[in-house]
């Protein structure tokens, strides 16, 4: 169980992974939309201003028309249809002159419309506001050139209504004598705005779609990282286990084995035969018990990086010679020939005694141990990467796949044969911590049934220095 603190933590990493992720769904939309709206505002702007320019352009051509030749309605006519002709925005387009029941149109788009008569308030107060060319204010003191819906369609246009002027009395003089009124449609701009605004929707529910993916996308791998945590929290708790547990183990075990021994020794006065068979094998019992704390203490010391090494110049070959010498007697017992081939000349290395007598016990032990007949032969010398010992032994060999995995925490060969035989698993897993601890390389070949050769390689003092 994760304890309080990590929890908390977990969930006050969890509540900013959350606001940030709604911070980022609110923000990107509202980031487009605000761009896409500005864009479309300024395009309709600039388009607006066009069709005004154009509607004010159409205008003066028919001012200047006027102002030359009068008003000839046969030739006002024919200019209407050729304007409206060559500009498919026109909607409409009249020419009226003052007539008493209001306005009469005398040239027209529609030319049915020609020599009709409309009352209508907005044209009367535009000739009356018409005083100066350009621009006029319809009665409501809107401009005259104004956008409007169409009553049928719906659609938008620019209505311009402007005087025209002649000269009535050849004197120079500028006289109103008609009133023309255009339609512009805005239809282009605003299917192009809408156009504009639906590749916009289109874009926003992407990015949306995309940033809801990318953050459950995140919020995994955050989970990933949470779970991570949590499984080095529980690791870490299980080698603080390990460490006390070991520790707790360690002094009941050497009193047993202590008190054990001196019964066999017949401290407590004499044994019987039976007895002491019994008492040996709690010892055995004992013994191997103390191995295997012994072994997860280390393993729980490497894990932790506590295991120090204090590296000073060792002579391999006493080194190795001291270890053969005390597991020599094992080796007797079951028989085998306990060869040891020392160097000619000292071969120093700079090692951590300790940690090497150590290295030599697991490998020339796993050698006694996996060779049922035949024998075991160390061999120390000098090559050219450093000090070297080689462990070879005729024994039960170990095959290609489980070489693979040997050098692994708690691996053992399961067979037929190693099944009797007792072991942690960490032996050979701890002897390549400790040699690569002591900056030295180790190797092991083997064949089947024929036989096991491990080889270590330290540092000599002189290789250790460059
Ligand atoms: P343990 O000996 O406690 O089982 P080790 O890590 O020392 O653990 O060895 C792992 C396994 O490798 C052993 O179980 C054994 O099967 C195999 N092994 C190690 N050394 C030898 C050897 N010299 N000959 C044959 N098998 C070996």
């Amino acid at each position: 169980m994760p304890r309080p603190s990590v929890l908390k933590r977990m969930f006050a990493d969890e509540r900013v992974q959350i606001g940030y992720g709604l911070l980022l769904i609110l923000l990107i939309p509202s980031a487009i939309i605000v761009a896409t709206v500005a864009t479309i505002a300024r395009y309709s702007q600039t388009i607006d201003i066009t069709l005004q320019r154009q509607a004010l352009l159409v205008g003066r051509v028919f001012g200047a028309t006027v102002w030359e030749q009068g008003i000839a309605p046969v030739t006002l006519q024919r200019r209407v249809e050729a304007v409206a002709a060559a500009n498919a925005d026109i909607l409409g387009l009249q020419v009226f002159t003052p007539h008493r029941d209001g306005f009469e149109i005398i040239a027209s788009v529609v030319p049915e419309q020609v020599g009709t008569v409309a009352a209508s308030a907005y044209y009367t107060y535009a000739w009356q506001q018409a005083e100066r060319e350009g621009l006029a204010t319809d009665y409501l003191g809107e401009p005259l050139l104004g956008s409007r819906a169409g009553a049928s369609t719906g659609d938008r246009y620019w209505l311009v209504t402007l005087p025209l002027f002649a000269d009535v009395e050849g004197d120079g003089h500028r006289e109103r004598v008609a009133l023309l009124s255009l339609q512009l449609s805005s239809g282009i701009v605003d299917e192009q705005a809408a156009a504009s605004w639906r590749s916009a929707v289109i874009g926003l529910t992407f990015t949306v779609l995309l940033t809801v993916l990318f953050l459950a996308a995140a919020t995994r791998l955050w989970s990933y990282a949470t779970l991570y945590r949590k499984i080095k929290e529980v690791d870490q708790m299980k080698d603080e286990f390990i460490s006390i547990a070991s520790h707790e183990l360690r002094t009941p075990i050497t009193a047993i084995r202590g008190y054990v021994s001196m019964a066999i020794d017949g401290d407590f006065g004499s044994v019987p035969e039976k007895l002491r068979t019994g008492l040996e094998r709690i010892n055995g019992a004992g013994k191997r018990l103390g191995d295997l704390v012994e072994d997860l203490l280390n393993v729980s010391r490497i894990e932790q990086g506590r295991l120090s090494v204090s590296f000073q110049p060792l002579d391999l070959g006493e080194v190795t010679g001291g270890v053969i010498e005390e597991l020599r007697p094992t080796a007797v017992q079951k028989q085998l020939t306990c060869e040891y081939v020392a160097p000619t000349s000292p071969v120093k290395v700079m090692a951590d005694p300790d940690r090497l007598k150590q290295v030599l016990f697991n490998l020339v032990g796993n050698a006694i141990k996996y060779t049922p007949k035949g024998s075991v032969t160390v061999t120390v010398s000098l090559q050219e990467h450093g000090g070297c010992v080689r462990v070879k032994d005729t024994g039960l060999g170990i095959s290609a796949a489980d070489q693979a995995r040997l050098f692994t925490k708690f691996y053992r060969v399961a067979s037929d044969q190693t099944r009797a035989i007792s072991g942690t698993g960490l032996g050979l897993w701890i002897t390549r911590q400790l040699v690569s601890l002591m900056r030295g390389e180790i190797t092991l070949e083997s064949i089947e049934g024929t036989g096991t050769q491990v080889t270590v390689v330290l540092p000599t003092p002189k290789s250790a220095a460059t």
